[in-house]
C-alpha cells in the first residue's frame, strides 16, 4: 500500500489528507493518481466505493490554478445525487485552498439561480450533461479554459442516452486539454466514446473492492416466470432486512413489483428513469433514512445512490452483462459488513447464470426457492419522514431543524434520522413513534424565526 506522502501533491493537500484520515492510497488512486498528475488522458474502470472520486479530485486539485478565476475543471456526472456527492467530496479535499470555488449545474434545478453563480465565476464545474449544454449553448458556460475534462460513471452516462450530449459538449472544449474517463464497466460503447474524446490514454482497472466471500450468494432457477414474484416476497421473509434492492430491468416491473409488495403490506417504493425529480428525491431520500425498507428499481435509476447498509440485494433477473451483475451485488455486504444477494433465472436464462459463474471464475449452485417460512412478519420501517417546505434558498439547515425538534426535550436527537436539505425543501427522518409530535412541533413553531409548513410523506 502506498501513502499520498509519495506523490508530488502540495502542502496543502496532503495535510487536508492527513486531517481528513485518508491515510492510505486506496488501489484505484495508487494506480491512476501518478500518471493523472502526470497529465496524461487516463481511462479507469472502477466502481463507487473504490475511492475514485478522491483519485480524480485530487489530480484535478493539483493542475489547478486558483489564482486564475476561470472554470477550469468540468466533470460530467449521470445523475443529479452523484453530481453532488463528487462537488461535496471536491471540497472536502479542498478545504485548504483558499478561495476556491466549486459549482454545481444539474438539471431539475431552476436555471436563474445557476446563470446567477456563473456570473460569479467558478474554478471548477460539476455537473449533468443535459443541463451543462444548455448553459453553454446559452453562452452562460464559457469552457475557453478547461483543462481538466472528467467523465464520471461514463457507463451510465451512455445508458442514459447521454451521448449526443456529451458529445456537443466536448465539441465546445478546447483541443489541448486533460481527459479522465471513469466508469464501472467497459462495453464496446465507451471503448468509441474514448476513442473519440481521449488522446492516448492510459488504462487502469481495478476489480470490484467489494470482496465477494463478503457477500452470499444464491442463485435460484424458476420453472415458470409466474414464481418470480412470489419468490421475492419469500426470500423477503427468509432474510427479513432491514433494508433490501429489488433490481430489474424495466420500468414496468419496477411499478408492478413495488405496488405488488406494498399490497402486501410491504414497505417497499419503486425507482426508474420515468420519475420526475422532486419524486426521485422523495423516493430516495426515504430509502435512504429508513422509512421504506424495499427499494424496487431499475439499474440506471440506482446508480449514484451511495448507501451502506443494505443487507439484501434480489435480482429479479439475473444481469444481461456480468460486471453489472457484480455492481449490483455489491450494493449489500459494503464497509465491511456482510450481505447476501439472491438472482432468480428461468431455463431461459440459464446461459446468464453460466455467464456470471465465468465471470466471477466461481461455481455457484443452481437453487430452488425455499419454501416459505410460516409466522413471519416482514419488518417494517422504523422511520417516518417528514417534508419542510423550506430549504437552503431559506436558509435553513439541518442545525435549525434538529434545535426545533429538540426543543423540551422529548424528542431526543438520538430519535432524528437523516436531515437533507435541498434548494426549496428538507427532509428529517424521525422515529415513527414520534411522527405526529415532531410534526406539530415544526407547524406550530419556527424555523429560522420564520413558519414553515411541514407534511409526513406516505405511499409513493
Ligand atoms: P468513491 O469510490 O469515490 O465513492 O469513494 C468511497 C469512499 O471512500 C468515500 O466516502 C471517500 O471519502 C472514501 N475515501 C476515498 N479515498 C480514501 C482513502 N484513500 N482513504 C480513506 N477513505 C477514502
Amino acid at each position: 500500500m502506498q501513502k499520498f506522502s509519495s506523490l508530488p501533491l502540495s502542502k496543502a493537500l496532503l495535510e487536508n489528507l492527513d486531517s481528513l484520515n485518508y491515510q492510505q492510497m486506496t488501489e484505484i488512486q495508487a494506480q491512476s493518481l501518478p500518471v493523472m498528475i502526470d497529465g496524461r488522458d487516463v481511462i479507469a474502470q472502477a466502481q463507487t466505493g473504490s475511492g475514485k472520486t478522491a483519485a480524480f479530485g485530487l489530480a484535478l486539485l493539483h493542475h489547478l490554478n486558483v489564482k486564475r478565476f476561470r472554470v477550469q475543471t468540468l466533470v460530467l456526472c449521470p445523475t443529479r445525487e452523484l453530481a453532488d456527492q463528487v462537488a461535496n467530496e471536491i471540497r472536502r479535499l479542498a478545504r485548504t485552498i483558499h478561495n476556491i470555488k466549486v459549482l454545481t449545474l444539474c438539471g431539475g434545478m431552476p436555471f436563474g439561480p445557476q446563470i446567477g453563480s456563473l456570473a460569479h465565476g467558478a474554478h471548477i464545474v460539476v455537473g449533468t450533461p443535459g443541463r451543462v449544454e444548455e448553459h453553454v449553448r446559452k453562452g452562460t458556460l464559457k469552457l475557453a479554459d478547461i483543462q481538466t475534462f472528467v467523465l464520471d460513471e461514463a457507463d451510465r452516462m451512455l445508458d442514459m442516452g447521454f451521448q449526443p450530449t456529451i458529445d456537443a459538449i466536448v465539441d465546445q472544449l478546447p483541443a489541448k486539454r486533460q481527459n479522465l474517463l471513469f466508469s464501472a464497466t467497459y462495453p464496446a460503447e465507451i471503448e468509441q466514446l474514448s476513442a473519440r474524446v481521449l488522446s492516448q490514454p492510459v488504462m487502469v482497472k481495478v476489480e470490484s473492492k467489494h470482496d465477494q466471500r463478503s457477500i452470499e450468494q444464491h442463485f435460484y432457477q424458476l420453472d415458470s416466470n409466474d414464481e418470480r414474484l412470489g419468490a421475492v416476497v419469500t426470500l423477503l421473509m427468509v432474510h427479513n432486512p432491514n433494508s433490501a434492492i429489488i433490481f430489474c430491468n424495466t420500468r414496468k416491473e419496477v411499478d408492478e413489483i413495488a405496488t405488488e409488495l406494498r399490497s402486501q403490506g410491504v414497505d417497499a417504493l419503486g425507482l426508474h428513469g420515468d420519475l420526475d425529480q422532486p419524486k426521485r428525491d422523495s423516493v430516495i431520500v426515504r430509502f435512504a433514512n429508513q422509512s421504506v425498507t424495499v427499494l424496487v428499481a431499475t439499474d440506471v435509476a440506482a446508480r449514484g445512490i451511495d448507501i451502506d447498509d443494505i443487507e439484501l440485494v434480489v435480482n429479479y433477473q439475473i444481469a444481461h452483462d456480468p460486471e453489472v451483475h457484480v455492481h449490483r451485488v455489491g450494493r449489500t455486504g459494503r464497509a465491511g459488513g456482510s450481505g447476501v444477494a439472491c438472482s432468480l433465472f428461468s431455463k431461459r436464462e440459464a446461459h446468464k447464470f453460466a455467464d456470471v459463474q465465468a465471470y466471477l471464475n466461481c461455481d455457484f449452485e443452481a437453487e430452488r426457492v425455499p419454501p416459505r417460512p410460516a409466522g413471519v412478519e416482514l419488518k417494517s420501517a422504523v422511520m417516518a419522514t417528514l417534508r419542510i417546505d423550506g430549504g437552503k434558498r431559506d436558509k435553513v439547515r439541518p442545525g435549525d431543524i434538529v434545535g426545533a425538534l429538540t426543543k423540551g426535550g422529548d424528542i431526543a436527537g438520538n430519535d432524528l434520522g437523516k436531515i437533507q436539505v435541498f434548494p426549496n425543501c428538507a427532509y428529517v427522518a424521525v422515529r415513527k413513534r414520534d411522527a405526529n409530535l415532531a410534526l406539530d412541533k415544526i407547524n406550530r413553531g419556527k424555523l429560522k424565526g420564520r413558519k414553515f409548513r411541514a407534511m409526513r410523506i406516505r405511499g409513493e
